[in-house]
């Protein structure tokens, strides 16, 4: 008998976005952690989708292209990833450019709010990390002000400093749910929610937010994430089974020593869930 394994990893980033490694080398690493299934998804732009897809398709390993969509909801930030899409299609390409178009200003006033909290010259130390100036997130200025010393990890950073509720949080109108949803289904492309797990929603929220995710036509969620704990691996597989959600798993790696998870180093999704990628051929 012929046994397939796939071995899937549909969530992860590059330097086009906040990634450290480019789309090639995430390609490669992925290849020789034995992936044969592959999304490359970074954050609000699709433009490292060729080069990905050439170097997968070099080594042999099936590509899918994705992006990660960040929305505003109900006050909060959501990430939307898109699989499967048209990465050439006008709407989404469009939309994207939209989504990140207020990314340079908002990072100018994190960087006046880290002066103002006597951490001055960030914003030009986080430019310096910066390898699409098109994308300038809030992991670059992480990135800077741990090898300053000023904290002794991201996590830090986010708890201190860049994190929802931390002074030099800028709040962001990003797209809407229905937008976000709309562009990737227009591209052809499968709509995800991704790590569920991260958002600080009420029980009451989240029932919202999946009803009206489905209505929108999502058809997704991340149960394995290396956003996830094993815990709740098992509480997003409930919430797929639940509302007949396909179901999709990714590492999100951004680097090497950053993230971790590696690409590929994930447990195999509940046997009786279906994968979002059930059906591509
Ligand atoms: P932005 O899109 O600029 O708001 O940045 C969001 C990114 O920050 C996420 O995609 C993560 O890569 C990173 N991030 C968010 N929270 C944390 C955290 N607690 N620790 C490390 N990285 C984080
Ligand atoms: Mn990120
Ligand atoms: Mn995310
Ligand atoms: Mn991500």
């Amino acid at each position: 008998m012929e046994v397939n394994i796939i071995k899937t990893d549909l969530h992860c980033h590059s330097t086009m976005s906040d990634g450290v490694l480019e789309p090639e080398e995430v390609a490669r690493r992925a290849h020789a952690n034995g992936v044969n299934l592959w999304a490359l998804t970074d954050h609000d732009i699709v433009d490292g989708i060729p080069v990905a897809r050439a170097e997968a398709q070099s080594l042999g390993m099936r590509f899918i292209a994705g992006v990660e969509i960040s929305v505003t909801w109900s006050g909060h930030t959501v990430h939307i990833v898109g699989l499967n899409v048209d990465d050439t299609h006008t709407g989404l390409v469009e939309g994207l450019r939209a989504v990140r178009s207020g990314r340079s200003e908002r990072a100018r006033e994190m960087g006046r709010r880290l002066d103002a909290m006597g951490v001055p010259g960030s914003y030009e130390g986080a430019l310096r990390y910066v390898s699409n100036p098109a994308l300038i997130s809030r992991t670059h200025f992480a990135r800077y002000l741990v090898d300053q010393g000023v904290c002794k990890s991201l996590q830090e950073v986010f708890s201190r400093y860049l994190g929802e509720n931390c002074p030099a949080y800028v709040p962001m109108q990003w797209s809407s749910l229905e937008q976000a949803v709309g562009w990737i289904r227009a591209a052809g492309g499968r709509a995800v929610i991704a790590h569920p797990g991260r958002y600080n929603y009420s029980p009451m929220q989240f029932d919202v937010l999946f009803e009206q995710f489905r209505d929108l036509g999502g058809e997704g969620i991340e149960v394995i994430t290396g956003s996830h704990t094993p815990d709740q691996y098992s509480v997003y597989a409930d919430v797929a089974r639940r509302y007949g959600f396909m179901a999709s798993c990714g590492s999100d790696f951004h680097g090497p020593r950053e993230s971790r998870i590696d690409l590929g180093q994930l447990p195999p999704l509940p046997a009786d869930l279906t994968p979002v990628w059930h059906d591509w051929h």
